[in-house]
């Protein structure tokens, strides 16, 4: 059964994602700066090597923690009796919520933001750009999912409730989909939208350091991290120091990491956005 339902979902997947990328296409949010063939190529080619990272570290490990989990009933979730439903929604939520931890950290710590530079350094956002992490910064948050897990007592369903959040909601905030105002306005209430996701893209510092969510909002709003007034016209995607087309080529963002480092908020001279950083 479970391996039925889990051909079943293929179509689904393939089907939602079809849609989103045409929808892409219908109803653009931003105008696009780089030729839509090239990027998505680059960054299926990062997303390819990121999934590979995935099947080699995260899956294995994941499994055998949350197997553990189950069997001894270890972490936060499984110190309390829940109905299967409870524990899974909860699961959800505190796996979205130490992400959000996770996604400040990777700005924050250098170390992490050599790899995580490599998703902001795209010139343009979109679905494919959901997919571009270098495979470098998966294979270090193993770490992170791996205490994530064992901490709030995740079991083999939740994560996999989790994980397919995650999918829809990363594809979903990333595209280049110019949902109705109000709309995307109304959904800001619980989940991440495009406009507000493409804040946390802006090459305007203080912008980046805003909507570290990855899935519902409210952990934004807590902190303070909630910011909406930045309409999707006024924002420039990427990060200030690799604003043209030769710096964001594959060839020198899968090395990015391991070179020395730029001032990455610094615009060079007579670059066409520095007009935008205020
Ligand atoms: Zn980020």
């Amino acid at each position: 059964m479970k391996k039925f339902l889990k051909i079943l979902s293929v179509p689904f997947i393939l089907g939602g994602v079809g849609a989103l990328v045409w929808l892409e296409t219908k109803r653009p949010l931003r105008r696009e700066v780089e030729s839509k063939a090239v990027r998505n190529g680059r960054n299926l080619a990062v997303a390819a090597l990121a999934a590979l990272a995935l099947q080699l570290t995260e899956k294995p490990v994941a499994a055998r923690l949350t197997k553990l989990v189950e069997r001894r009933n270890l972490g936060l979730l499984k110190s309390v009796r829940l109905p299967k439903w409870g524990e899974t929604i909860l699961a959800v939520g505190l796996m979205d919520y130490t992400l959000y931890h996770w996604h400040v950290l990777t700005h924050k710590i250098p170390f992490l933001w050599r790899f995580h530079l490599v998703h902001h350094v795209d010139l343009d956002l979109d679905a494919s750009t959901a997919l571009r992490f270098h495979f470098g910064e998966l294979v270090i948050s193993v770490f992170w999912r791996s205490m994530q897990i064992l901490v709030i007592g995740v079991s083999p369903a939740s994560l996999a409730a989790w994980q397919m959040f995650l999918f829809a909601s990363i594809l979903f905030h990333h595209s280049n989909l110019r949902l109705p105002e109000n709309l995307d306005k109304w959904l800001q209430n619980f989940i991440v939208t495009p406009r507000l996701h493409g804040i946390h893209h802006s090459i305007v510092r203080a912008e980046t350091d805003s909507n570290w969510s990855s899935g519902l909002t409210v952990w934004d709003r807590l902190h303070g991290t909630f910011r909406s007034d930045v309409p999707p016209a006024e924002i420039i995607i990427g990060v200030p120091a690799y604003q043209t087309e030769d710096e964001v080529v594959l060839t020198k963002i899968l090395p990015l990491p391991f070179e020395e480092q730029k001032n990455d908020w610094q615009l060079t001279a007579g670059d066409s956005a520095a007009k935008h950083l205020k």
